[in-house]
């Protein structure tokens, strides 16, 4: 038999073994690898803090998204001996590969600022970007009387950009239900220029902050946080002083890359843009948040890459060559507070843009502009998620590869 090895059964490894597990020619098997028995649709970790949605809403077993032709191992992965196609697991097992797809994610590292997983760590200095943190929030926010509330992202890239301001704009809104809105001051500290990482949309986003009286801070590239006095401090000396901080963590990928000398410095691995083969081993694949692509790592990038990455390994397998179609995609719904939300959709070369999607003058989603249909689209992919996009089932009228259909630009 040949070996098909997936490293991580999160939402790109999932689909993956969906897509794959009854296409391959005879004499191929899948082994998928993972060391948490527990699904998290991370989206739901946005919502969590402001009771929104419950545990149960975001969490499934693994188990569950599983072909029964899928050999599937419980365990971590320490390392993969590229040279020798081997990966070594935890358990003290190896494992050979005749073909590798690393899906191995990205996740917060704290521990990368001075002070950040201090004394104070999810007491009165908290993420929403994972389960725990998120969870920890929550638990605080609901007898929180107010104060001064900073929403800060440490580096880019990291998962989900628009997060931290859909955050933003979600306080804004449950403070005001809760009456307690002219109590809380809300300041959004980034290490951008502005809002967002593209242009037009940074120019939109950040109207919207103003809008709802979020105090911006640009420019900011932090050195620590100081638990004592409760402020952050940047490397040019600048402090914004908190009650609670709401922190995006540095994002990095899993100590495993590094150990396998195949990640950059914060373990993503270098991989081809549009054919997502590994830079450095041609057996190799990558997928998701685990590679550096400049792509927005979210899930619904790694479902467009799943469509074309599986026609990819496929090729690959038959001597084909493969096809360099993916174009950065990426579609995102934002949450904008007040039961509405925003819709972008955009790629490597086009950033987002006013217009409908996903049909040219119907939509039904607008693209750019609040929206209350947007706000229920942001709701219903929860669905989509757990009951499509996980078992590998397209999505009508939505192409892996953007469309321009729709989109007010005057130059493609
Ligand atoms: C707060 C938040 C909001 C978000 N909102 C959106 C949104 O609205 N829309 C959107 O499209 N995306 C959103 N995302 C991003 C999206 O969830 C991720 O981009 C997506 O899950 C990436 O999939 P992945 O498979 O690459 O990584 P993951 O889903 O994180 O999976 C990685 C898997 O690898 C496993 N793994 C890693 N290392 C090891 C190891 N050494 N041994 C064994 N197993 C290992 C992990 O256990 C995990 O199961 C959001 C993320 C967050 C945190």
């Amino acid at each position: 038999m040949k070996d098909l090895v997936i490293l991580g059964a999160g939402s790109a490894g999932t689909m993956m073994m969906n897509h794959l597990h009854n296409k391959l020619p005879k004499g191929w098997q899948i082994t998928v690898v993972d060391k948490d028995p527990v699904h998290y649709y991370q989206p739901g970790f946005l919502f969590l803090p402001f009771d929104i949605y419950t545990e149960e809403q975001v969490k499934k077993p693994k188990s569950q998204f599983v072909p029964k032709n899928v050999n599937y191992i419980e365990t971590g992965i320490e390392r993969i001996d590229a040279g020798n196609n081997k990966v070594y697991l935890t358990n003290g097992k190896e494992l050979p590969y005749t073909l590798l797809i690393i899906a191995t994610g990205s996740h917060i590292a704290p521990e990368e600022i001075a002070g950040m997983k201090g004394s104070c760590w999810q007491k009165d200095v908290f993420d929403f970007y994972s389960f725990e943190g998120s969870l920890s929030l929550r638990n605080f926010l609901r007898t929180w009387k107010g104060g001064k509330m900073v929403i800060h992202i440490t580096e880019m890239p990291i998962k989900c950009p628009v997060a931290p301001l859909e955050f933003a704009f979600l306080a804004d809104d449950y403070f005001q239900k809760k009456g307690i809105r002219k109590n809380v001051e809300l300041t959004y500290v980034t290490p951008l220029s502005g809002a967002f990482t593209k242009p037009t949309a940074s120019q939109k986003l950040g109207y919207l902050l103003h809008e709802k009286g979020v105090n911006v801070i640009g420019d900011f590239n932090i050195a620590q946080v100081d638990n004592e006095n409760k402020k952050i401090i940047s490397y040019d000396g600048v402090e914004v002083p908190y009650d609670v901080l709401v922190t995006i963590p540095t994002n990095m990928g899993d100590a495993c890359i590094a150990a396998s000398g195949l990640g950059d410095d914060l373990n993503f691995v270098p991989t081809h843009h549009n054919t997502l083969q590994c830079k450095l081993h041609e057996n190799i694949f990558v997928i998701g948040d685990a590679t550096d692509v400049p792509a927005s790592k979210a899930g619904s990038v790694a479902h467009f890459q799943a469509e074309i990455l599986t026609e990819n390994i496929l090729a690959y397998i038959a001597g084909k060559p493969l096809k360099p179609d993916f174009d950065g995609h990426a579609n995102c719904f934002i949450e904008t507070g007040k039961g509405k939300g925003m819709l972008i959709d955009f790629n490597y070369k086009q950033e987002p843009v006013t217009g409908t999607f996903p049909f040219a003058g119907i939509g039904p989603m607008m693209l750019l502009k609040e929206s209350f249909l947007n706000h229920w689209g942001k709701l219903a992919f929860r669905w989509i998620y757990w009951n499509m996009l996980l078992k590998g089932i397209a999505i009508p009228f939505i192409s892996p590869k953007m469309s321009m259909k729709g989109k007010n630009v005057e130059t493609v």
